[in-house]
């Protein structure tokens, strides 16, 4: 039986973190789910998933169907679309099976990338290796979550560019099922030997085609539209983000119709070390002004009343009641009080 190859390739950088990286974890749940009980895809379908952020990792290698456990997502720093594009084309050099004289390869590749954010890093010669090698002998479907992706770049990679209107639970679970029709629709088409890759018909108001004919091209190595800060718990040395939402306030001027650009606290979330493997460490720190932000969280971690002290080494991490408190990144000892006026603090790549 010939395989059909579905690749999964998950953006799991900071701003994924909360509902939307819950959302897919339970969706790719369903995705399997659906799939074990379709006659077709459990044929011939063999999934694998794939992340990236800072840095790219295989969190299921490629397998049939029937062996497949759900995996939990990790979250890492950064956006990094070069490395992971570079780390879908050598898992497509090492597993997708060539049609030879002796066998029949496998059907063309399906791949889903999902992503959330703008890139962090140089794309060019990823682009440029994809278009070379890749593009025509898989089927790639970009997937946008909500409105902030650059979309210039990622139409470069394919024709099939999404976006996915993911504002609500519904939408979520309107959506896993698109993408579980599709795998079944071109399970069965690859069956019949036709053309093998078939979108599932599309429902506009949860995900539509992009316009390519807009282009134009940022060059920002950093997510405009969330602040995430990385800390530490001081009580269990354990990491967390807290995560930040750009909000337009009217200034007080507003006669003029200015703005002011805040970002609101979303949410303090526990993540573990792998958060360290999976972020870019060679990045320079990021600053944003403590009066851009609005809210601070509980440490997630032990339940410290604030989460976001700042230490004379410039990390962050939680105090409580305690009268001196210890940075768990640098051991200094201090006493903390309530700073007065704005100052800067190192925000992560988002
Ligand atoms: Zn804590
Ligand atoms: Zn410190």
């Amino acid at each position: 039986m010939r395989r059909l190859p579905i690749y999964f390739l998950i953006d799991i950088s900071e701003s994924m973190i909360g509902e939307p990286i819950q959302h897919v974890e339970e969706g790719m749940a369903n995705i399997i789910k659906a799939l074990k009980s379709d006659p077709y895809a459990i044929e011939t379908v063999w999934v694998s998933v794939l992340v990236f952020a800072g840095q790219a990792r295989t969190i299921v290698p490629l397998q049939e169907i029937a062996d497949f456990y759900p995996p939990r997502f990790p979250i890492g720093g950064g956006t990094s679309l070069s490395k992971g594009l570079g780390h879908l084309m050598y898992e497509l050099r090492s597993n997708v099976i060539k049609t030879t004289h002796e066998q029949k390869g496998d059907w063309k590749p399906i791949i889903f990338l999902l992503t959330d954010g703008v890139p962090t890093d140089d794309t060019r010669s990823a682009i440029q290796e994809w278009k070379q090698n890749w593009q025509k002998s898989t089927n790639l479907v970009v997937i946008s979550f909500g409105q902030e992706t650059d979309l210039s770049l990622l139409t470069e990679l394919t024709e099939h560019v999404l976006m996915f209107n993911n504002s609500s639970t519904e939408q979520y679970t309107a959506f896993f099922k698109w993408v579980t029709d599709s795998i079944k629709t071109s399970s069965v088409s690859v069956d019949n030997s036709t053309s093998g890759f078939e979108l599932a018909k599309l429902d506009d108001q949860v995900i539509s085609k992009i316009d390519l004919s807009k282009k134009d091209s940022p060059q920002e190595y950093i997510d405009p539209n969330f602040v995430v800060l990385a800390a530490k718990c001081q009580n269990t040395k354990r990491p967390y983000l807290m995560k930040y939402r750009k909000v337009l306030n009217d200034s007080p001027f507003s006669d003029l119709g200015l703005q002011t650009v805040a970002y609101k606290l979303n949410g303090a979330f526990q993540v573990d070390n792998s958060y360290y493997e999976l972020s870019d460490q060679s990045v320079n720190a990021f600053k944003i002004n403590s009066e851009e932000l609005i809210g601070a969280p509980t440490c997630p971690s032990c339940g410290n009343q604030y989460g976001l002290a700042i230490c004379s080494c410039g990390k962050i991490h939680c105090i409580g009641e305690e009268e001196y408190s210890t940075c768990p990144w640098c051991n200094t000892k201090a006493q903390y009080g309530t700073g007065g006026g704005g100052f800067d603090i190192n925000r992560t790549q988002g």
